[in-house]
C-alpha cells in the first residue's frame, strides 16, 4: 500500500513541482506508516534516474520506451497504466503540471478512477487521508476522502507542499518496459513550445518587493520600485498587475507564475488570494501593508502595517535611507 510519485522532466532538468511532489510522497508515507516510491517517464532517463536515486524512497521506476522518446497523452497514460497495475500503489501523486493535467484525466479514467486535482493539503483523520482542495477560485475548501479500491490518484497545486524538505536517501532503480506500439500513439509531438527567456530569477532573490492592485496605477508602481531599489530587492508582483502589463509576466509570484521563497517578502497592496500565497509562502520573513486590517495577507505575515500604502512606502523609503 505504498505512495508512488510520478514525476516530470522537459529532458534537462525536473520540473520544480516534481520536487514538492516527492516531498510531499515522502510526508506521507511518513505520517501513513508506508513507503514512497518515484516514476519518471523518459526514454533513455537513466541519469534523471540516478538522481532520483540519491532520494529517501523505496523504489525509483524509470518508465523506458522509445515511443516515450517524445511526451504523448497517448503514450504517458498507457505506461503508467501499466507501471500502477504491476507495483499496486494505493495514492498516485502528481504535480499539477500543465503537462499532468493533458493526461491525468485519460489515465484515471482508464483505470476506472477519478483524479483529485489541485490539492492544497491534507489532514489524517482517524487513519484515512482527506485532501483539500478549493472551489470558486479559492473562496472555499473543501475535504475529499477517496471511495473505493486504491489506487487512489491525485495532483498537487504548486507551492502547496515544500520542496527544501525532501530527505535525501538512497533508493534503487528499476526500469520498467512498458507494451506498447506505434499504433497506440494518436497524436503526432511537433516542436515543443519554449518558454521565452526570462531575465529576472525570482526563484533565486533573497529580498522581494511584491506590488499588487492596492497600486492603483501603473505609473505609482515608481513608488514601490523605489523602495525595493532602496532595499537592494527584486521587484515583483501579483497577477493583476502583470495581466494589466503593469509589469513583465515573468515578475508574476503566484500558482501562476513564479514560485518564490526570498529571506524577506514585502507585500505592498496585495490582498493574499490563495493562488498568489502558494507562490511566496515558503518565504523566510512575510511583511505585508494593506490598509485593510482583514486582508487574507495579514494571516501569514510575520509583520504587518495596517495602512495606507502611499503614505507608508514613502516613509519606509526615507527611513531605509537613513538607516544607510
Ligand atoms: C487559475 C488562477 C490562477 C491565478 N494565479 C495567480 C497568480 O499566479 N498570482 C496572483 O497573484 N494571483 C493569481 N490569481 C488571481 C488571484 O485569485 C487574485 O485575484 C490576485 O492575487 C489578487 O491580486 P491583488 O492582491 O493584487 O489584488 P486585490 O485582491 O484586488 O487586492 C488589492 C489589495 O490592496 C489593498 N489596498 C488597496 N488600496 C490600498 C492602499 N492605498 N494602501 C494599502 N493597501 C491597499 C486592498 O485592501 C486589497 O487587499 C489567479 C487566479 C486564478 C483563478
Amino acid at each position: 500500500m505504498s505512495i508512488l510519485a510520478v514525476l516530470e522532466h522537459n529532458g534537462q532538468a525536473f520540473h520544480r513541482m516534481s520536487w514538492e511532489t516527492l516531498a510531499a510522497a515522502q510526508q506521507l508515507a511518513k505520517e501513513t506508516n508506508t513507503t514512497a516510491s518515484a516514476a519518471l517517464v523518459r526514454s533513455g532517463g537513466q541519469s534523471f534516474a540516478a538522481e532520483l536515486a540519491r532520494k529517501q524512497l523505496e523504489k525509483v521506476y524509470l518508465v523506458d520506451h522509445e515511443l516515450l522518446n517524445d511526451y504523448t497523452p497517448d503514450g504517458y497514460s498507457l505506461a503508467l497504466r501499466q507501471l500502477i497495475d504491476q507495483t499496486k500503489p494505493a495514492l498516485v501523486l502528481f504535480p499539477h503540471t500543465y503537462q499532468v493535467r493533458d493526461f491525468l484525466p485519460k489515465l484515471a479514467t482508464s483505470l476506472g478512477k477519478v483524479a483529485v486535482s489541485d490539492v492544497v493539503s491534507h489532514r489524517i483523520d482517524d487513519g484515512q487521508l482527506v485532501l483539500v482542495r478549493q472551489l470558486f477560485q479559492g473562496k472555499v475548501n473543501v475535504d475529499v476522502r477517496f471511495a473505493g479500491e486504491p489506487p487512489n490518484l491525485a495532483s498537487l497545486q504548486a507551492g502547496a507542499y515544500r520542496a527544501d524538505q525532501m530527505a535525501e536517501g538512497t533508493a534503487q532503480i528499476e526500469v520498467v518496459k512498458p507494451q506498447l506500439s506505434p499504433a497506440d500513439i494518436r497524436t503526432k509531438p511537433l516542436e515543443l513550445f519554449r518558454e521565452s527567456q526570462r531575465a529576472v530569477d525570482l526563484g533565486s532573490a533573497e529580498l522581494i518587493v511584491s506590488v499588487g492592485r492596492g497600486i492603483k496605477e501603473p505609473e505609482n508602481i515608481a513608488l514601490v520600485q523605489k523602495l525595493a531599489d532602496a532595499l537592494g530587492a527584486e521587484l515583483a508582483a501579483s497577477r493583476p498587475i502583470c495581466d494589466a502589463g503593469w509589469l513583465p509576466m515573468e515578475r508574476q509570484v503566484g500558482s501562476s507564475g513564479q514560485t518564490v521563497a526570498p529571506k524577506m517578502y514585502l507585500a505592498v497592496g496585495i490582498s493574499g488570494a490563495i493562488q498568489h500565497l502558494v507562490g511566496m509562502k515558503g518565504s523566510r520573513t512575510v511583511v505585508a501593508i494593506n490598509k485593510d486590517a482583514n486582508a487574507p495577507i495579514f494571516e501569514i505575515a510575520d509583520y504587518g502595517i495596517v495602512g495606507d500604502l502611499f503614505q507608508v512606502v514613502p516613509e519606509l523609503i526615507d527611513a531605509i535611507q537613513k538607516l544607510k
